[in-house]
């Protein structure tokens, strides 16, 4: 047999392999955007199989975009222990040159978030780009991530929720993490009912997280961040500094922007999911962040970040508001590469979560084809009701 008869079955089988376990992965999911410890293995093995088979490669021809942005949190060294439910924000220095040299070897040109506007306003899609942009302002950003752009000489941005530089954001998906971290049963009260929860092993500590996590993410903002309040107020559990620990302060901010590499994009005040606000909370959460963030940094403030970024946080509404206000783009977690036709949707934008789950170079090789995604909407379409797959959720 010749090598295209040999190849052709192997390639089938791993889009067959990823088609089926992109399907299981919906169901189990149903549209949730973290995932269990057992869908993230079936993701890793779905991911590994395009890769090993060749299909991501048979498919890229077809898959394709123009450009790449990704998404990032925390940079910093692996924390030890078994329970680390915010993983998925959180890779380390060493796999962030990693994936800056593949793509940099791939041909792809890193563009700041300027650069990404206007060669997409303009159309020019002769060489791939890829943008660097993280989310809510961490201190490790600065610490960590900073000094490698810098030695390579290329450009990247940080959103920050104007709340947090004065210590006053609310990481509250930290704070139930220490909650579920420090306490062996949790009590709460769930639509009206007393839910007790065993957390005792890691594994009933992930059980534990996700479950109130998501309950939480359908609650009013405010509401789901007075039961975390409530939950560290009466264990004792200490959380007053959480966010001036992890957040950039002004002068750190400020020190940043002064480089020329560095944008810096605004992620709403408060960090709230602005689709569950009235229009005009959402204008003024929107607004007052960019006001704010042109005074501290005396520049003007063109991009923005919408914060979780799943279409249930962000829709048309917010798109056309941050449109209203003049900024240039706005990014959401949706999955997926930029292509010719987002030149129409500037601010509305998918990115690539680099996430702390998927630290390996064949993983991003894998996505940046495309492939992954093409499959995962087909097999969403399959399993659900169409729905967009959003990532990290913050
Ligand atoms: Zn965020």
């Amino acid at each position: 047999m010749g090598a295209a008869e040999t190849l052709l079955p192997r390639i089938f089988a791993g889009r067959v392999f990823a088609g089926r376990a992109f399907a299981e992965i919906a169901r189990r999911n149903q549209g949730k955007s973290r995932m269990s410890r057992r869908s993230t293995g079936l993701m890793k093995a779905a991911l590994s199989a395009l890769h090993y088979t060749g299909a991501d490669g048979m498919l890229s021809p077809l898959t394709s975009g123009v450009g790449v942005i990704f998404t990032l949190h925390h940079v910093r060294p692996e924390t030890p222990g078994d329970f680390q439910p915010n993983r998925i924000l959180s890779i380390t220095p060493e796999f962030l040159e990693s994936v800056i040299k593949f793509v940099v070897e791939r041909g792809f040109e890193v563009l700041s978030l300027d650069d990404v506007e206007q060669r997409l306003s303009e159309g020019e899609f002769d060489r791939p780009f890829a943008c660097f942009t993280f989310d809510d302002g961490y201190r490790d950003n600065k610490q960590y991530a900073y000094p490698i752009f810098h030695r390579y000489g290329l450009p990247f941005a940080i959103y920050v929720p104007t709340d947090f530089p004065e210590g006053r954001g609310d990481l509250w998906w930290l704070k139930l993490e220490k909650v579920v971290r420090a306490l062996n049963t949790i009590e709460v009260k769930m639509h009206g009912t007393w839910t007790s929860f065993e957390c005792r092993t890691a594994q009933q500590k992930d059980a534990a997280f996700d479950r109130i996590y998501w309950w939480l993410r359908g609650l009013p903002e405010k509401e789901a961040r007075e039961v975390v309040a409530d939950l560290c107020r009466l264990h004792g559990i200490d959380v007053e500094h959480l966010c001036r620990e992890l957040v950039m302060n002004w002068d750190e901010i400020r020190d940043l922007a002064s480089d020329p590499l560095v944008t810096i994009g605004a992620h709403t005040r408060r960090h709230y999911a602005l689709a569950k606000l009235s229009a005009s909370e959402a204008r003024q959460e929107i607004e007052e962040s960019v006001r704010r963030l042109e005074t501290e940094l005396a520049r003007p403030c063109r991009h923005f970040s919408f914060p979780y970024g799943d279409l249930g946080s962000a829709g048309p509404r917010e798109f056309e508001l941050v449109r209203e206000l003049g900024l240039k783009t706005a990014v959401t977690t949706c999955k997926g590469l930029i292509r010719a036709r987002h030149t129409k949707s500037l601010t509305s934008l998918p990115r690539l979560s680099l996430n702390g789950e998927f630290q390996k170079e064949r993983y991003i090789k894998v996505m940046l084809t495309g492939a992954p995604f093409a499959i995962w909407n087909a097999a969403q379409r399959l399993t659900l009701r169409p729905q967009a797959s959003a990532d990290a959720h913050t």
